[in-house]
């Protein structure tokens, strides 16, 4: 069984920059890490693999410059085969759609992988898009918030998704894209092996003409949406207090504020 998981390397801080002309974030100036929620995929792979034993090869894909290596060899040192970075000029400024299309594209062009991994959100971009959009373009079977693996044979998995107020238990046939959240497992900490690894692993980098991908649709000029506009929200704390004796007369008081401003 071939596996890939998309990690995507993100700013390693709240404080990021923006490039106000062009809406875009300024990267080069940032720490970055690999992003944290993308370590719950790579451990739910790596589980895989340790369940059902050497036939399981896991490979780290993800789209960005060139420094992103070092997010790809973190997810090798966690136990993870070999990995591909995806790195071009014509890639930058990439929305949801062109990103998902150059993945895809790569997914594609790499081998045919039975399961996809994705975390549930980046950190940065924070849209959860990009996990459903890949499996769209690949035209395969798609489940968000997965929260617990159950069961792999060679044709199907079957897994819990974490929906509101409890769980429902979906199986799908493969090849198929799981999106994962955080209640899925805890990421183990790298040992010395892996980091040996994967100081030791080559990273291969594929460019756009490598992938084949049409340019219309991958970076800033493939990308159908816009920043068109950035601020930062105003925060207000017009606060009120309620100066009363007794815990009836407060709990009216709130009713009446809250009925007036037709918040209930
Ligand atoms: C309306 C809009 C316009 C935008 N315009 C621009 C723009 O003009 N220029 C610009 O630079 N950015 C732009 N962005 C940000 C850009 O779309 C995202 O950084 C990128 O597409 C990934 O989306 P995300 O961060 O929301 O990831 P999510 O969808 O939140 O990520 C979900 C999962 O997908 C995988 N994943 C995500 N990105 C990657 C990746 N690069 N490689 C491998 N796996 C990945 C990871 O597993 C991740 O956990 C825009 C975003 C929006 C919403």
């Amino acid at each position: 069984m071939r596996i890939a998981v998309l990690i995507k390397q993100v700013p390693a801080t709240d404080k990021v920059k923006m490039d106000e002309k062009t809406g875009t974030m300024i990267r080069s100036e940032m720490e970055s890490e690999l992003n944290p929620l993308d370590m719950y995929a790579v451990e739910e792979a790596v589980r895989i693999k340790e369940r059902l034993g050497k036939k399981v090869y896991i490979t780290v894909i993800s789209m960005g410059p060139s420094q992103a290596v070092e997010a790809i060899k973190d997810a090798i040192s966690m136990g993870c085969d070999d990995g591909y970075l995806l790195s071009d000029r014509q890639f930058a400024g990439a929305d949801t759609f062109a990103t998902a299309y150059t993945l895809s594209a790569a997914i594609r062009k790499i081998r045919r992988f039975e399961l996809v991994f994705t975390g549930e959100r980046a950190t940065d971009g924070e849209t959860g898009q990009v996990g459903p959009s890949v499996a769209a373009q690949l035209d395969i079977p798609v489940v968000t918030y997965v929260s617990c693996v159950e069961k792999i044979t060679d044709d199907t998995i079957r897994v819990q998704r974490l929906i509101e107020g409890g769980h429902e238990t979906i199986e799908v046939s493969l090849p198929a894209l799981l999106s994962v959240v955080k209640e899925i497992n805890e990421p183990r900490i790298p040992n010395l092996a892996g980091k040996m690894k994967a100081k030791s692993t080559t990273v291969l980098t594929l460019t756009a003409d490598q992938i084949g991908v049409s340019l219309d649709k991958t970076g800033l000029s493939g990308s159908p949406t816009r920043v068109v506009k950035m601020f930062y929200p105003k925060l207000s704390r017009d606060g009120r207090i309620v100066k009363a004796r007794d815990v009836d007369t407060v709990v009216d008081e709130l009713i009446e504020f809250m009925r007036k401003r037709k918040l209930i």
